[in-house]
């Protein structure tokens, strides 16, 4: 296999990253670019004998890293972060070939929050209390300690982001990590792995092993020395998970899909109301959190969807180098026959696609909404990750939240109302991990982010992912 492949001008290493060196395997597997949908590159396909070499590396590593004070440890990450900032552009360059997200986004967005993930971990790690009490004049001290080797398995929707919000607790925790990137987003994770290296992180503190979820995930998630697996992906792959964690009883956190509700009221700003709505299409509809299910008040149903339609129907779609796209491709052939077989099955069953409904040439799907769905059909309740969005009305508040809460999924749900007495009644009311009012997507990281129902278990985000990374312990002194 070739070691390195040029993309887009930057050279990046095709082989995993155990134990401080390059790892190659016998078997490849081709990674494509969701905008022409031509290869770019063999990728190293591990297998269980890479898993157990990972992971065998990370527990090696753990004694020495998790022995190292907290200062250095922050030390390193922050250089990580530098590192990070240095390399923006090339990260985000390799990130839009391999995932087809907007480069602008990358480039303005999510990279130097990259960074910021790494910075921001290390700085909460000095803040964490180590908590002192008394109980009958014994003290009580409760330390947090690191908890070992970590698996961590991410989607390629936003690959760098979602790893690093693990990555970054993970070893700022004190633990040693093995990250294995999603197949179809393989590239910025090997990179991250170089800056690692270049910060002075200690060989075995962090590898990278590439492949199937199905070759090599098992092997992870099964190895009786893996102290934690954090996933982020689909609820399928995380009732498997689930199952191979179960011999070890394996603590888990598992970041899902969702279905979340955007719910309009008569009452809200509707060009507000409107600009969220649109902002759904974001990274062509490939983002967990999106509220697809558009529920909106009956007396301004028309009125909204004529301005949507409007502004929609601007969305520039086409390739995501170019900063004035709106709406880059699907990562997948794939995943564009699901999601064409989501609307295909909707409209047989008698939705109405009021724009889009079809493909385009290339790996486009074109914006879509569509209307006349019934609650229980599958277009409402299931996942379709891709620019699709349902439209339904509601006549009150009361019907507004059955309809919202009637999914299998609790991760998000946003609220357009100018009425701040209904945003807290109707939140209240709401199950959901996050609830954006009046606005979406702003994420602060210490704040807990995660889902309810088959959306997730745990939270990540400040205290809580160390509460995830960390095994608590109680020391009780006597007088
Ligand atoms: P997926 O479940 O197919 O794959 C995710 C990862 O799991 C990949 O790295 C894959 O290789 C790996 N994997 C697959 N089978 C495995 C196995 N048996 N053992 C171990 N690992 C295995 O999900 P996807 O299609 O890559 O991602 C899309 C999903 O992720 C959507 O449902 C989306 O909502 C969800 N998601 C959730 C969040 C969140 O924070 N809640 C964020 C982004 C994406």
């Amino acid at each position: 296999m070739t070691e390195k492949i040029v993309v887009s001008g930057v050279s990046v290493d095709t082989r995993h990253w155990i134990g401080g060196r390059r790892v190659a395997s016998a078997e490849t597997f081709t990674d494509s670019s969701p905008i022409d949908g031509q290869p770019i590159g063999e990728i190293a396909r591990g297998g269980p004998p890479e898993a157990a070499a990972a992971v065998a590396a990370a527990r090696d590593a753990f004694p020495s890293w998790a022995a190292t004070p907290r200062a250095e440890r922050a030390r390193i990450l922050h250089a990580i972060a530098d590192g990070v900032d240095k390399r923006v552009e090339e990260l985000a360059i390799v990130e839009t070939t391999d995932n087809g997200a907007l480069l602008r986004s990358h480039r303005h967005g999510v990279m130097p929050r990259v960074a910021h993930n790494f910075r921001f971990f290390a700085d909460w790690l000095l803040r964490l209390d180590h908590e002192d009490f008394d109980t009958r004049g014994h003290r009580n001290h409760v330390s947090w300690d690191p908890a070992g080797p970590c698996v961590l398995i991410t989607p390629w929707n936003a690959p760098l982001m979602l790893a690093t919000w693990k990555v970054a607790p993970a070893l700022a925790a004190g633990n040693t990590v093995v990250l294995k990137p999603a197949e179809w987003s393989p590239l910025t994770a090997s990179l991250l792995a170089d800056i690692a290296a270049e910060a002075g992180l200690p060989a075995g503190v962090f590898n990278v092993v590439q492949g199937y979820g199905a070759e090599v995930g098992d092997a992870l998630t099964s190895h009786p020395d893996v102290r934690r697996i954090s996933f982020t992906g689909s609820v399928p792959t995380a009732s498997r998970i689930a199952a191979s964690a179960a011999a070890n009883l394996t603590p888990l956190s598992l970041e899902l899909g969702g279905k979340s509700p955007l719910l309009v009221f008569a009452d809200a700003d509707l060009e507000l109301a409107v600009d969220l709505a649109v902002e759904q299409y974001d990274n062509a509809g490939q983002v967990c959190l999106a509220g697809t299910r558009l529920l909106v008040e009956e007396s301004v149903a028309e009125e909204f969807t004529r301005r949507f339609v409007a502004r929609a129907d601007a969305l520039r779609q086409g390739d995501p180098r170019d900063e004035a796209t709106d709406i880059g491709p699907n990562i997948h052939p794939r995943q564009l026959e699901k999601i064409d077989g989501f609307v295909r099955r909707a409209v047989d069953a008698g939705a109405r696609a009021v724009i889009g409904g079809h493909r385009r040439d290339g790996q486009f799907y074109a914006p879509t909404l569509l209307t006349d769905v019934a609650q229980d059909s599958e277009v409402v309740q299931e996942e379709v990750f891709g620019p699709v969005l349902t439209l339904q009305t509601f006549a009150d508040e009361d019907e507004a939240v059955r309809l919202a809460n009637d999914t299998r999924f609790g991760l998000a749900a946003t609220l357009a109302t100018g009425d701040p007495e209904r945003a807290e009644r109707v939140t209240a009311a709401l199950v959901a991990g996050t609830v954006w009012v009046n606005c979406f997507f702003v994420r602060d990281l210490q704040a807990p982010f995660g889902g309810s129902r088959l959306s997730g278990v745990g939270r990540e985000g400040g205290t809580w992912s160390f509460d995830f990374y960390c095994d608590l312990k109680n020391t009780v002194t006597a007088p």
